[in-house]
C-alpha cells in the first residue's frame, strides 16, 4: 500500500498528543508522517514550565524519550519552521 504523506506542523503538546494517537490507531501504517517543529527541543510540558525554575530539570519536562519518534516510524525535524 502506498502511504499518503502527512505533515504535522508544530511539536507542542497538541502536536505530540496527535502523534501518539496516530501511533495508537495505526496511522503510521497508512501515512508517511513528518513533524516540523520550529523549536530546537522536542515536545515538552508547557503547563509545568514554571516548575523549571523550582526543582524540575528541562529533561523531566519532555513528553517522550529522545527516540520515541524514530522508534514509532515518525520523522521529527526540529529547528525547522514551516514557512510555506
Ligand atoms: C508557563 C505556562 C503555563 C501554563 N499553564 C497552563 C495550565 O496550568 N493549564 C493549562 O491548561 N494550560 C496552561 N498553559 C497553556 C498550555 O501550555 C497551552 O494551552 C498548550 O501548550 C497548547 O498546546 P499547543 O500544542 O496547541 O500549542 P503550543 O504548546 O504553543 O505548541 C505549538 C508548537 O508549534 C510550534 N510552531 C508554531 N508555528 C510553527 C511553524 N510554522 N513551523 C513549525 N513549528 C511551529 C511552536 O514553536 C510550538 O512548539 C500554560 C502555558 C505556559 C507557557
Amino acid at each position: 500500500m502506498i502511504k499518503r504523506k502527512l505533515i504535522v506542523i508544530g511539536n507542542g503538546m497538541v502536536g505530540h498528543r496527535f502523534c501518539e494517537k496516530l501511533v495508537e490507531f495505526g496511522g503510521t501504517d497508512k501515512f508517511d508522517i513528518t513533524v516540523l517543529g520550529e523549536e530546537p527541543r522536542r515536545a515538552y510540558d508547557r503547563v509545568h514550565l514554571s516548575e523549571y525554575f523550582a526543582d524540575k530539570s528541562a529533561d523531566s519536562l519532555y513528553l517522550c524519550s529522545p527516540d520515541w519518534y524514530r522508534t514509532n516510524g515518525i520523522k521529527l525535524l526540529l529547528s525547522e519552521p514551516a514557512i510555506s
